[in-house]
């Protein structure tokens, strides 16, 4: 190309740009000064625990300008959103989801068949669909725990979401997660036969530190590590699980992960494969179906987070007297007595279902009764789904919060969730970044 096409080509390429920047200014000031007045019944406000009757909150743009006792004067061309009738709380967060997962049925092809035969449109299309379900039901972040194959497909629905091409949650990705050979999914091929994984496979440190840096360069905000993957019960009734990564591995993982100052979240049931993830410093348990006291200890001086996953152990239970039954009853009962023992020590717990593990169509709020009958109080499990994972996911005041300078991420239910915490899986109104994605209510032109 010579030097003349060169010029008009880049004197082209200059004012597209400019045309482009002036679009996108004009587009992003219209919004900037919209302002909108939410009147609350109630508003509870999950750092202090106080609910308060007869609120206004008022939004500027995609965030909160002002919240206090409702008044009769409202700045004029405002929208009014009358949600007197309802109780309102800041968007809800939710730690542990799967949105390129939907629950198969094995006896539909189980997991394998969305990595052997389904085209990754296909995969996203449906991912799509997660995203938007994860948002109408009040959670207006997420944390999305690995892709199970469909590679960076997240920080695909991620983009598309914060153009507004799509409805959905502020998304934190973890793309492709990390294991060992024998760590993973699809397993129990021919071992003549290739077949994909779920995970990217490492073995050995140059190899581990090499996978977090090609995900983080690619759009990873946390990595996923497997710590630990089959599991059984043993001859004297333990719950057992096969380790993983070593420690060597995983301390190549997060070092190089924190020098990123990002973070690694660490899929892990029990035993070793759970003592090397603290001791590799992993920032949070995923699961932690068997923490001993000593663990417990740990975590607590680490500051790791906890996001135990409660519902999901209670589904599908294999019949009462084979392996997989022992298992899948062992596994539930030693959570909930780890769960207990987490409240008691006073660890950072946040709320996660794993959904994508189960099918999209359920309520994602289900995790919520199961931390309320196991000892948590409503208002602690309304934190474990605000103040904090905003704190763990390095968004404190920003989201998780109803003040003035946060996202106007913005949630209504009936009845009062720190008296019910079931109100929380039926959300009416949704609102994100100062944008209605459900509503009920009458909003009225002032
Ligand atoms: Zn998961």
């Amino acid at each position: 190309m010579n030097t003349k096409r060169l010029v008009i080509l880049f004197g082209c390429i200059g004012i597209l740009f400019a045309l482009t920047t002036w679009a996108q200014t004009s587009a992003t000031n219209a919004n900037a000064s919209a302002v909108t007045v939410i009147r609350a019944g109630n508003l509870v406000d999950p750092t202090s625990g106080e609910s308060k009757p007869n609120q206004e909150i008022v939004i500027r743009g995609n965030r909160i300008e002002s919240v206090g006792a409702a008044s009769s004067s409202v700045p004029p061309g405002a929208k009014v959103i009358d949600l007197s009738n309802a109780t309102v709380l800041p968007g809800m967060i939710e730690s542990h989801t799967h949105i390129f997962l939907q629950g198969e049925d094995p006896a539909l092809g189980g997991y394998d068949i969305q990595l052997l035969k389904f085209p990754l449109a296909y995969r996203a299309a449906r991912a799509t669909v997660s995203a938007h379900r994860a948002l109408e039901q009040g959670f207006t972040t997420i944390r999305d725990m690995e892709t199970e194959g469909a590679g960076y497909g997240d920080v695909g629905i991620k983009m598309a979401v914060n153009e507004g091409r799509i409805p959905g949650p502020r998304i934190f990705t973890s793309t492709r997660a990390i294991s060992t050979t024998g760590g993973y999914n699809l397993e129990g091929y021919a071992p003549e036969i290739e077949v994909p994984k779920g995970v990217q496979i490492i073995d050995g440190p140059v190899q581990a530190r090499k996978a977090a840096r090609e995900q983080m360069d690619h759009g990873a905000d946390w990595i996923k590590v497997y710590m630990t993957h089959r599991s059984w019960v043993d001859k004297d009734g333990n719950l057992v699980s096969q380790p993983t990564l070593t420690l060597e591995e995983i301390k190549a993982i997060t070092d190089e992960v924190h020098g990123w100052h990002r973070k690694v979240a660490c899929h892990a049931y029990s035993g070793e494969g759970l003592q090397r993830a603290l001791d590799g410093g992993c920032d949070s348990i995923e699961h932690g179906l068997l923490i001993t006291d000593a663990q417990i200890a740990q975590m607590k001086r680490q500051g790791t987070w906890y996001c135990p996953t409660l519902a999901i152990y209670y589904k599908e239970w294999s019949p009462v007297n084979t392996p997989e039954g022992k298992r899948d009853r062992a596994r539930a009962a030693d959570h909930e007595q780890s769960f207990k023992k987490a409240l008691q020590a006073g660890l950072k717990i946040v709320y996660g279902t794993d959904i994508g593990g189960f099918s999209w169509d359920e309520p994602i709020g289900q995790d919520f009764s199961y931390m309320v009958k196991f000892g948590m109080s409503p208002l602690e499990a309304l934190r474990s789904a605000t103040i904090r994972p905003a704190d763990m996911l390095g968004m404190t005041g920003q989201i998780g919060v109803i003040a003035p300078g946060a996202y106007a991420d913005i949630i209504a239910v009936e009845g009062d969730p720190l008296k019910n915490i079931e109100a929380l899986e039926n959300v009416t109104f949704v609102m994100k970044d100062g944008q209605v994605f459900k509503s009920p209510a009458s909003t009225t032109p002032h």
